[in-house]
């Protein structure tokens, strides 16, 4: 299981600045999560002013 950012992202950037794991990069379009490297840590998802980090 991993994190994974939906469409609703708007690319402020809060969540990877406090991923432990810096799991979290700029992709195209919108923020995107290594599944390899995230520990379901859930830090993005209450980060995240627009709820798009969802654990899968
Ligand atoms: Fe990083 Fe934790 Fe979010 Fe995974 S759940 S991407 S480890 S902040
Ligand atoms: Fe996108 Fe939310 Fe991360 Fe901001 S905090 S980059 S809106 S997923």
């Amino acid at each position: 299981m991993a994190y994974k950012i939906n469409d609703d992202c708007i690319n402020c950037g809060a969540c990877a600045e406090g991923c432990p794991t810096e799991a979290i990069s700029e992709g195209d379009g919108k923020y995107v999560i290594n599944p390899e490297t995230c520990i379901d840590c859930g830090a993005c998802a209450e980060a995240c002013p627009v709820g798009a980090p969802q654990a899968e």
